[in-house]
């Protein structure tokens, strides 16, 4: 078997506008790659892309790294996962060279899989067949206060999540904040407001977990000052505090507020980089995303580090039903599984592009699909529906 061709899908829908502590969406995204083969089976993988303009990934997949694998054999996934590496090391290693590359490993899976009649999870050595989720939320947004936020994580509660996750640190006055640099700067409530938004969700989860999310808008300052807080309300752990090169400002908030577990980085990449953090005591639970950090190949080895360091990981997902696919099976693979993200934010591209929906028991553990590689049916007459022209 031979790859034939390289091709990168991109995808968009609207939504209605979500804010976390900085930015601001309206508008979901993301980037395919299909990897299709002289023997007729194709693989699908996604490139997270937080954001970025679709057609400069889609041309890093087709342009950049797709030529690489042309006539090459696609179950040497390690090989041609270094190959893509090492040919673009000079400006890639992060960003989105990275991203394009965590796409095309996901497809090479998902090939694999469909090849050899295996579901990925069990490809890699499967732990269990659910993975246990939280319901990631607690966005701000237009006319959403305290009543509506409680709304919101109760319908969790209905649902069967006994987790959540809210945004937290969108705080205009705080000195330092770096929302007065974003596009949209509206809906921000004060240090008192979040701590009463906490409040919400604590009341409203009973004894189930709430962790809390300021992707990365804090200094290490606001994150001791704030620590009474967490500790009062039973926070599970504190995302992304503060921007991520800062990690001599995570390791005082380690240091000072041992009670409080930080959690990170969605936005981190590559192996060695994971293993700076935890090595320098910077992270506590480990959250890669695959479309962003690597792909399996990249994130199945952050995993293992972090089970050899005793750390938990917990995958980032926020992405289409291919993201979320992909991060079932490789958090079914992985003995230090705690949870994965659920974002229930109505996003079409999740929830629209497979002709069946992901299945999940009572308490919202998902079941991992159990057909060949990524084990869902897109439906293509959607995808297409969804694709932008460039
Ligand atoms: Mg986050």
């Amino acid at each position: 078997m031979i790859i034939t061709a390289v091709r990168a899908i991109p995808l968009r829908c609207a939504c209605s506008p979500i804010s976390d502590a900085l930015s601001t969406c309206s508008m979901r995204q993301a980037l395919l790659v299909k990897i299709e083969t002289n023997s007729g089976i194709y693989g699908i993988g996604e490139a997270f892309t937080y954001g970025a303009p679709l057609p400069v990934v889609q041309y890093i997949i087709e342009k950049q790294l797709g030529p690489m694998l042309l006539n090459e054999n696609p179950e040497n996934i390690e090989q041609l996962w270094n190959t893509l590496y090492w040919r673009t090391i000079a400006h890639g290693r992060r960003g989105l060279i990275l991203a394009g590359l965590s796409g095309i490993d996901i497809a090479l899976w998902d090939l694999l899989g469909k090849a050899v009649h295996l579901p990925i999870y069990k490809l890699l050595g499967a732990v269990s067949n659910q993975v246990p989720s939280y319901a990631s939320g607690g966005f701000y947004g237009p006319g959403k206060g305290t009543a509506e936020l409680a709304l919101e994580l109760e319908g969790y509660r209905k649902k069967g999540y006994r987790n959540a996750k809210i945004k937290i640190g969108r705080n205009l006055d705080r000195t330092g904040s770096p929302l007065r640099y974003m596009a949209n700067q509206e809906w921000s409530v004060t240090a008192e407001e979040d701590i009463i938004r906490m409040e919400t969700a604590r009341e409203i989860l009973e004894n189930g977990r709430l962790m809390v999310d300021t992707n990365a808008s804090w200094d290490s300052y606001t994150a001791l000052e704030f620590g009474p807080e967490l500790i009062r309300l039973k926070v599970s752990w504190l995302e992304e505090p503060i921007p991520f090169e800062d990690l001599e400002g995570l390791q005082r908030i380690s240091k000072e507020l041992p009670q409080i577990p930080i959690a990170g980085c969605e936005t981190q990449q590559g192996l060695k980089n994971f293993e700076t953090m935890v090595r320098m005591d910077a992270l506590d639970i480990l959250q890669p995303d695959i479309g962003w950090a690597g792909g399996f190949t990249e994130c199945r080895k952050i995993g293992a580090m972090g089970e050899a360091a005793g750390r938990r990981i917990s995958l980032h997902s926020f992405g289409s039903a291919v993201h979320f696919a992909a991060s079932l099976h490789l958090a079914a693979s992985m003995p230090n599984t705690e949870m994965i993200e659920s974002e229930e934010n109505p996003n079409s591209l999740k929830t629209d592009l497979t002709t069946k929906p992901f299945e999940a028991d009572q308490y919202m553990n998902f079941y991992v699909p159990q057909e060949d590689g990524l084990g869902i049916d897109l439906d293509w007459t959607k995808i297409e529906k969804y694709t932008i022209l460039n």
